[in-house]
């Protein structure tokens, strides 16, 4: 009587563990506990033991009501609880899945780098149309009907007189024309050439930095770019100036750095040279005031360029631009 007790519980038990919807569960529920079901006869049939026995075992077949009981509304809430998730079938025994967070884009990342070192050094961050006039583009910077820059090769034109902007520096124009000096602002966003191989995209990023004020000079072009070199590619980073030429900008210098990748010993990122080119800038030459507004007489200032993708490529070590515009998720997941 004890072994038959212990073992209807058992097998009780084990039957509502395994059950995994709620109308075979009652279903068992009213076959043990109903009132021919099996826990209730065998609950009778203690009156037919000798007494003595009764006490026992009336106690034993107790506890096993109980415990079965327990188990099956146990188990019916959890169904119900299933049940009100509908459509959604659950496997309570798998691990949780990881949230993967996203990353920046590369291009996002050392825009904002070099945007906050600017800032940090007193430069306000503004933006502009990437469709933009070709006065802009550029007339207002010194850029002639006949300079080769307008050739159709590079530029995208949306029609006569509009184009996709070549550069940032419209953003030199269109901040002077709207405010008195003096101006210190930095300007960055995308830039459109007809152009695409292992060091072009047809789009790509560009921050152009303009400071115009009273006894701004060539100095302070020096000062500031020479600091924001170290910031961005470490303090020990050895920099020259190199005269250039630019439109809008007289005197004009390219700034170089000790190549990244060799060291200066020469390899084929820096054309066996031991520099890299990474940014244009120069002095704002008079005969843009003249369409701004300013007395070139009582103002001065500096003005710069650089691309964004140009310089993420140096600082990681990517060798091929369109690696930015692939979408790779292994790519980007690298930074
Ligand atoms: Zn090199």
């Amino acid at each position: 009587m004890k072994q038959k007790i212990i073992e209807l519980e058992g097998k009780a038990l084990a039957e509502i563990e395994s059950l995994v919807d709620e109308a075979s569960l009652e279903q068992l529920r009213v076959s043990y506990l109903g009132k021919k079901g099996s826990l209730t006869s065998l609950l009778r049939s203690i009156a037919e033991v000798p007494a003595e026995q009764r006490p026992e075992l009336g106690q034993l077949v107790n506890k096993a009501k109980e415990n079965i009981t327990r188990s099956f509304s146990d188990k019916k809430n959890l169904l119900s609880a299933l049940k009100s998730r509908q459509g959604v079938s659950l496997d309570i025994t798998l691990p949780g899945r990881e949230q993967v967070l996203g990353t920046l884009h590369p291009i996002t990342r050392i825009t904002g780098e070099i945007c906050g070192i600017f800032s940090r050094m007193g430069f306000k961050v503004v933006t502009g149309p990437e469709v933009e006039l070709d006065y802009y583009n550029f007339e207002a910077l010194n850029i002639p009907k006949d300079h080769p820059a307008r050739d159709m090769q590079d530029t995208f034109y949306v029609s006569e007189g509009i184009v996709l902007r070549t550069h940032t520096s419209p953003m030199q124009v269109r901040v002077m024309e709207s405010q008195p000096p003096p101006v210190s602002v930095i300007a960055p966003g995308k830039v459109y050439r007809r152009d695409s191989d292992v060091t072009h995209t047809p789009m790509f990023n560009q921050v152009e930095g303009l400071l115009v004020d009273r006894d701004v000079s060539l100095g302070d072009l020096k000062g500031t770019l020479t600091s924001f070199v170290h910031q961005m590619f470490g303090p020990d980073i050895e920099l020259r100036f190199r005269p250039s030429f630019f439109p809008f900008t007289e005197p004009s210098a390219e700034v170089d750095i000790r190549c990244v990748m060799c060291k200066g010993r020469g390899c084929r990122t820096c054309s066996h040279t031991g520099w890299l080119e990474i940014l244009g800038s120069g002095m704002v030459d008079p005969a843009v005031y003249g369409f701004v507004g300013y007395d070139p007489e009582v103002y001065s200032g500096f003005a710069f360029g650089m691309g964004v993708e140009r310089i993420a490529m140096l600082l990681y070590g990517i060798e091929d631009i369109q690696m930015f515009y692939r979408n790779d998720i292994r790519f980007l997941g690298q930074f």
